[in-house]
């Protein structure tokens, strides 16, 4: 095939896509430190600062030490937090440590983890729509020692025998959207005192909709992002859920091979992308997709969108009043 036979009919890509506003906070901030490391600094990076391996290995490359506990750091070193927070266990022992915390955890995920501390304090019941085992989920039930019931669907939570205790119901910043109003619609029906917070975030909500919604027109959906990124399997999901040609692509060169084996020939292709997908990833698979391809969204449209995405992302993710 010659390369212009690969290519699709069109493209678009989704209203809302890439990196939110804490997740870009967080890694400029690490780039910062990185530069501050040619003096000789030593630096560390508490778990992946996002959830792309390509950011991280750059960042590692670039002098920091990822550690994932606090007994790997050397008191008094320079700590990175990721965007996903820590637990408050090991906040405090970098604080024993004399370490200088520099902490790039999300406004959304710490209002979670307040709201999480206040609520157990009053001695509520707390359940958690989320996936056990995340580095977020982890460090929010720290907040109540523990004492939080995690779920990660509907199904799940009809299994367990729930005392009718006064209760909060929050959700993972990247939980989907469907799942978690069934889960609020059920607990509503089963408890006599329930407290909701819809705790999942704006840049989240903005990318699962204009995900799916893109997906409904179109034969083939790329969406772009990390494979352990939670919020990129969440978009996967709800693309395949109505575009059955959905394809999970982490770099330029799974783009390049996927366009090579005829997949995207002739197709009206959607482009998504996860908040955690840096713009140099989504341009790249752009450019693939721009050979012998007609643009059906012009590049000032493109910017407008982040840029207005943007500032509605800024205010929320530092202070997390929005949700
Ligand atoms: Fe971005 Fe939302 Fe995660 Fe914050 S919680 S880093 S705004 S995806």
């Amino acid at each position: 095939l010659q390369n212009s036979s690969l290519a699709p009919a069109s493209y678009t890509l989704a209203g809302s896509y890439g990196f939110c506003y804490g997740v870009k906070k967080a890694v400029h901030k690490a780039y910062e430190l990185a530069e501050a490391l040619q003096t000789g600094q030593k630096c560390y990076m508490y778990g992946a600062v996002i959830h792309n391996k390509q950011v991280v290995n750059n960042l590692t490359a670039n002098g920091f030490i990822l550690v994932d506990k606090a007994d790997a750091v050397a008191p008094g070193a320079t700590v990175l937090i990721r965007a996903h927070g820590i637990t408050g266990e090991e906040l405090g022992r970098l604080r024993d440590k004399n370490c200088k915390v520099i902490d790039e955890t999300c406004g959304y995920v710490r209002f979670i983890q307040n709201k999480i501390a206040k609520y157990h304090n009053a001695g509520y019941q707390i359940i958690l729509a989320g996936h056990r085992g995340h580095p977020e989920i982890v460090s929010e039930i720290s907040f109540a020692e523990n004492n939080v019931i995690v779920v990660d669907s509907l199904a799940e939570l009809k299994t367990l025998n729930l005392a009718n205790l006064p209760t909060v119901l929050l959700a993972q910043t990247t939980f989907n959207h469907q799942e978690f109003t069934k889960i609020s619609n059920f607990l509503t029906l089963h408890l006599e005192q329930l407290l909701i917070f819809d705790t999942i975030c704006r840049a989240t909500v903005d990318r699962q909709l204009a995900t799916k919604e893109l997906a409904s027109t179109k034969d083939v959906m790329i969406v772009i992002g990390d494979r352990s990124s939670s919020n990129t399997k969440r978009l996967v999901d709800l693309s395949a859920e109505v575009c059955g040609e959905t394809y999970l692509i982490e770099s330029a060169a799974d783009m390049a091979e996927l366009k090579f084996k005829g997949v995207l020939a002739a197709k009206q292709v959607g482009v998504a992308a996860s908040a955690s997908a840096p713009d140099s990833i989504i341009t790249e698979v752009i450019r693939i997709m721009n050979e012998n391809t007609e643009v059906t969204k012009n590049q000032e449209a493109l910017e407008e969108t982040a840029k207005n995405q943007n500032a509605v992302d800024k205010q929320a993710a530092e202070t997390g009043n929005d949700v």
